[in-house]
């Protein structure tokens, strides 16, 4: 009751058992001084008495007070020492592959930083399931961590951060206690600009996001696709080399995706298929698609662009990395449309190819308005509802403006938009070009 008269609000929703209110206010109260105190710390409000609980600086101090240590190998850590400095909650766990591999990025831009003398400290914050595994894994960090035994602190750490998924990686200011310089997205901002991100200041931030637009403004096809060595790209039949050059002034198609990949090997004949429809045309004969491969070693790179009648970056190709970050390409397949003058047209070539096949050429936005307005004329003509053989009950025509939405259709698994055939029921949703003919006929019998 002291904690509450002195300003301490417990946060009741923290206590899980079925018990009334003032109870759930006392076992909170009466819990361990260490997890009143850090929750005491932990939930202050910006503006109270204990304002500068946003800096880390005190956050840690705070921790001190109540005997707190952190583990770094065998030995504590002298809290001191954090203050003044960029302090990044690092939130993970062993069994989460998509850690692995931001853990080794991560690594990789910490060491870079202490070796250059950058007051930044990483904190680990496990979700790891025993001891063993904790010790595995921070074994292999180079920071800091909350001891694993520390479950009431890793707890309430990612209740005051609203972790949500991992990896994540809150960045917190040493003496910025304004609610909006905690960040929250480290890991998107590691993986966008790396080392250069610190010290994760919005001026920082502001700076490289407009560099970043300038690099776009300036892009050309030339300075995307070429090194100081290499100036072509690989056609067929191999080993045929194809000057970059001789792409300037086309509608290009940057395809990143790879063999391993499912949806990749899925959408490739479709893809084959649009691009030579595309190439018969007579506006289609300044097309040209560019594979950017992932794949994970030459034998899959070479029997996997032999099927594919385009031209491709060599495997290995620095590029290839490079261009993934320069468009920011976060899941493959993954089309980028470059416009004749090298600048982007679009990151979105595999939807636009997916809504309206061939058609979609050249992808840009003017032409994409005429497609919507046609398909929205075509609508018109389409029945209200239908039956389709793929599913028992009667199908309503949908669109954006009543019902519809960005769906997946269950008939070709593809995404779609704008107007659709929706079973109200069950949700069971399809292109109108999907709907299959002859599925009247079972109205008939059933
Ligand atoms: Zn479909
Ligand atoms: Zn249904």
């Amino acid at each position: 009751m002291e904690m509450k008269k002195s300003g301490y609000s417990p946060k009741t929703n923290f206590v899980l058992q079925d018990v009334k209110e003032q109870e759930k206010e006392q076992i909170l109260c009466g819990h361990s001084e260490k997890l009143a105190a850090a929750f005491g710390l932990l939930s202050t409000r910006l503006g109270s008495p204990l304002r500068e609980i946003r800096t880390l600086g005190f956050l840690f101090a705070g921790w001190n007070t109540v005997s707190w240590s952190l583990s770094s190998g065998n030995s504590s850590v002298d809290h001191s020492t954090k203050k003044g400095k960029v302090i990044g909650l690092y939130f993970a766990a062993n069994w989460y592959p998509p850690c692995w591999n931001f853990t080794q990025v991560l690594s990789g831009i910490y060491e870079e930083l202490k070796t250059n003398g950058s007051n930044f400290e990483i904190v680990y914050v496990s979700s790891d399931e025993d001891s063993d595994a904790f010790n595995s894994y921070h074994s292999g960090m180079p920071w800091l961590a909350i001891p694993f035994s520390d479950l009431e602190t890793k707890k309430a750490l990612n209740r005051k951060f609203d972790v949500e998924g991992i990896p994540c990686l809150v960045i917190l200011q040493p003496n910025d206690n304004k609610e909006d310089a905690t960040l929250h997205d480290g890991v998107e901002l590691v993986y966008r600009f790396g080392v250069e991100a610190f010290p994760f200041t919005k001026e920082r931030l502001e700076k490289l996001h407009e560099e970043l637009r300038e690099k776009h403004d300036n892009q050309t096809l030339t300075c995307l696709l070429t090194n100081h060595d290499r100036d072509f790209l690989l056609g067929h039949p191999g080993p045929k080399q194809v000057p970059v050059a001789s792409l300037t002034g086309k509608t290009v198609g940057l395809y990143f995706s790879a063999q391993w990949c499912i949806p990749c090997v899925k959408f490739d004949p479709k893809l084959i298929s649009i691009y030579q429809k595309i190439k018969q045309t007579p506006e289609g004969e300044d097309f040209e698609i560019v594979f950017v491969s992932h794949d994970r070693d030459q034998e899959s790179f070479d029997s996997y662009f032999d099927k594919m009648p385009w031209l491709a970056l060599p495997f290995g190709d620095p590029a290839a990395k490079d261009l993934a970050k320069h468009f920011d390409v976060k899941g493959i397949p993954c089309l980028v449309i470059l416009g004749p003058d090298g600048k982007t047209v679009t990151k979105q070539g595999r939807n636009l190819i997916n809504l309206y096949q061939e058609n979609a050429y050249p992808f840009t936005e003017a032409k994409v308005e005429v497609l919507e307005k046609q398909i929205d004329e075509e609508a018109k003509s389409l029945p209200r509802s239908v039956f389709h053989s793929g599913h028992r009950h009667e199908l309503s025509l949908v669109s954006e403006g009543n019902g519809g939405g960005p769906f997946i259709c269950c008939s070709c698994d593809e995404q779609g938009c704008g107007w659709a055939y929706l079973c109200l029921e069950c949700g069971y949703e399809v292109h109108p070009r999907c709907v299959t003919a002859g599925a009247q006929a079972c109205t008939g019998n059933s």
